[in-house]
């Protein structure tokens, strides 16, 4: 039996793509309204999704507490992906580290340091703006 779950937006997950497209009754109203069969990168089962919101993962439910979906999970993987890879926020986490490592030994009191985070917040999206070169942003995070 072909299972075909629905979701708000159109998109829709199949069981077996196999069995969905020999199914010749609905094999060509899909492809009429362009979805395309993906298998999701995180889960390995197999959705059907329209080509306007192109994306490699399913909204299959992975947790329910709280809900997150395969596509929710993908989401917080390239957010963590884009904290290694990009300068800005490279440059911030490291001036984090050693402003909370200075309030830790005493060096700095915790309005210092949550004055700090203001200021250092502040400088990043400077940097992200481009209104910041990111030498200067480097340089001016540490103090
Ligand atoms: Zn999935």
């Amino acid at each position: 039996m072909l299972q075909i779950r629905y979701y708000e937006d159109s998109e829709f997950e199949v069981d077996d793509y196999n069995e969905y497209f020999v199914n010749a009754e609905c094999t060509p109203v899909l492809y009429e309204e362009k979805f395309i069969p993906v298998r999701c990168k995180n889960c390995g089962r197999w959705f059907i999704m329209k080509n306007t919101t192109f994306s490699h993962f399913c909204k299959r439910l992975i947790s329910s507490n709280p809900p997150k979906t395969c596509r929710d999970h993908a989401m917080s993987h390239n957010f963590k992906e884009k904290l290694k890879s990009d300068p800005i926020w490279e440059i911030y986490n490291r001036g984090y580290k050693q402003h909370y490592a200075r309030f830790m030994k005493g060096k700095m009191t915790k309005a210092e340091f949550s004055e700090w985070g203001e200021y250092a917040i502040e400088l990043r999206t400077k940097a992200a703006d481009g209104e910041l070169e990111l030498e200067e942003y480097q340089r001016l995070i540490r103090i």
